[in-house]
């Protein structure tokens, strides 16, 4: 369903489209398809609401989030039930998800009100200088699938508490999830046409209203570094604000006074989290080569007892992959890296027993001896594999760690203090995880440097992606 001025509602083509359980390739619901018309009836909308919505005080901006916090909060089982059955992720991730989606509100219902002002000294007697923020205006924001709950709401909770009115674009694959945040919205009371939503299953004609409709002042993206790229290409021509979320390759690294079993603990968990479906998902993990083999032992046990299924299942801890051609690319690269020395610790291979294979599973998997001539070492794997690669020296390996056009995440184990502030500074990455696996916060600031995106959600600076800074200077 589309939600356009407060009013559920089918697509103006009356197509709609399936949506798949991917661990039963079932489908699991029929969703309305929406068109570019629609965008643009959409974005209309958002502009009639925007004069209404930025006026209010912050207070009661902050209200409605409150109460958008407290509804998703009691709709959590329901709501986790749901992200299991459309995207997959065990229950236990997923009620973990919807709480940090939920904190996004909650976040924003505060810092609503934290938006202050400057007055600067001037340097005239007869001068004042006074700086304001205000919202951007009406935002075109486009959603990925791996987390379809709190991407949407790491963008509406900011860019409402800012004062700006939305158009959401989710990921194909996750629209159902999109739609139970938009009923949260609208019990919720946020006014009609403050927040819309396009699902479709053809979303560039979608993208393309976003980046040329003059209406919409900022695009902000989650997806992958290809299509953002193009979208930004095109934004560009009509100087809209940006935030973009792209790819990651995250390092790991272990240095030789961590200790390793500990290590390999937290790169079990974080790297086959969410089936390594996420832009943090440790990709290369350099592990020293005095306690490599410590490591690995450790690393191989605990992923071989990982278990795959259905996320509802609560035995289950780990889900599938999203479709097919998923399962085929992380095959390639496990093919690839085997040709050419690497070593199969464990899995490597799709999963078809017991009933696996009417899902897009594939079995969790530890690589040794990868190599840089290898396709797993360059490109973003976005799928259950653990590739690790020894290392000498400090000053080598943050070389190697930087050496990538990714720029989102890094993880350190050490319990050396200097070599954990030198590698706090030295990687150039957005997010450092030293001895801890989830960085990442409401609270905090995530993004990447490089090809990993432009701009910060969550924390202070996610609401001024949304406010733009005017200077007043006034003569006396
Ligand atoms: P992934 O490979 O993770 O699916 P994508 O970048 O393809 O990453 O998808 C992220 C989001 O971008 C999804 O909401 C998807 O529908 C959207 N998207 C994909 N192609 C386009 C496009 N040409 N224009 C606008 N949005 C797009």
């Amino acid at each position: 369903m589309l939600y356009i001025d407060g009013e559920w509602q089918g697509s103006s083509s009356g197509r709609s489209f399936e949506t798949i359980n991917p661990a039963t390739g079932e489908a699991i619901g029929d969703v309305a398809g929406g068109t570019q018309h629609d965008a643009a009836v959409a974005i209309e909308s958002a502009v009639t609401a925007f004069k209404g919505w930025s006026r209010l005080t912050s207070f009661q901006r902050s209200e409605c989030l409150h109460r958008a916090y407290t509804l998703m909060i009691e709709r959590k089982e329901a709501l986790a039930v749901l992200m299991t059955e459309e995207q997959g992720k065990p229950l236990r991730a997923a009620r973990n998800e919807v709480q940090y989606a939920a904190d996004f509100f909650l976040w924003y219902a505060e810092e609503a009100k934290r938006v202050y002002g400057d007055i600067l000294p001037a340097p005239r007697a007869d001068q004042r200088f006074l700086v304001l923020h205000q919202p951007v205006g009406v935002v075109g924001a486009i959603t990925p699938w791996n987390y379809p709950v709190s991407m949407v709401t790491r963008k509406v909770a900011p860019a409402l508490a800012a004062g700006c009115t939305i158009v959401v674009k989710p990921a194909e694959q996750t629209p159902l999830c999109a739609i139970e945040v938009f009923n949260v919205l609208h019990d919720a009371g946020i006014p009609a046409g403050v927040a819309n939503l396009i699902t479709t299953d053809n979303p560039a004609p979608v993208g393309e209203e976003f980046v040329t409709n003059s209406k919409v002042s900022k695009i902000t993206f989650t997806g992958s570094t290809e299509v953002g790229t193009m979208l930004a290409a095109k934004a560009a021509s009509n100087m809209k604000r940006l935030s973009l979320e792209l790819g990651g390759h995250a390092p790991f690294i272990v240095f030789p006074d961590a200790d390793p079993e500990y290590a390999a603990k937290g790169a079990s968990l974080v790297k086959f989290l969410n089936t390594g479906q996420a832009c943090i998902s440790p990709n290369r993990i350099y592990v020293h080569k005095s306690i490599s083999g410590a490591f690995l032992t450790v690393l191989e046990q605990r992923v071989s007892r990982l278990r795959a299924g259905n996320g509802l299942d609560e035995q289950t801890t780990i889900g599938p992959l999203v479709d097919a051609a998923a399962v085929a690319k992380v095959d390639r690269q496990v093919t690839d890296a085997v040709a050419k020395g690497a070593r199969l610790r464990t899995g490597g291979r799709r999963l078809v027993e017991d009933g696996l294979d009417r899902g897009f599973f594939y079995a969790p998997t530890v690589l040794s001896g990868v190599t840089s001539d290898m396709d797993v070492y360059h490109n973003e794997t976005f799928g259950p594999v653990a590739p690790v690669i020894e290392f000498d020296d400090e000053d080598d390996v943050l070389a190697m760690a930087n050496q990538s056009h990714y720029g989102l995440a890094a993880y350190v184990y050490t319990q050396n203090l200097g070599r954990a502030m030198r590698m706090f500074e030295g990687l150039d990455y957005g997010i450092i995880g030293i001895n801890d696996i989830n960085p990442t916060a409401a609270a905090a600031p995530f993004g990447g440097m490089k090809h990993s995106g432009i701009g910060r959600e969550g924390g202070r600076e996610g609401i001024h992606e949304y406010l733009e800074t005017k200077l007043g200077g006034f003569s006396i």
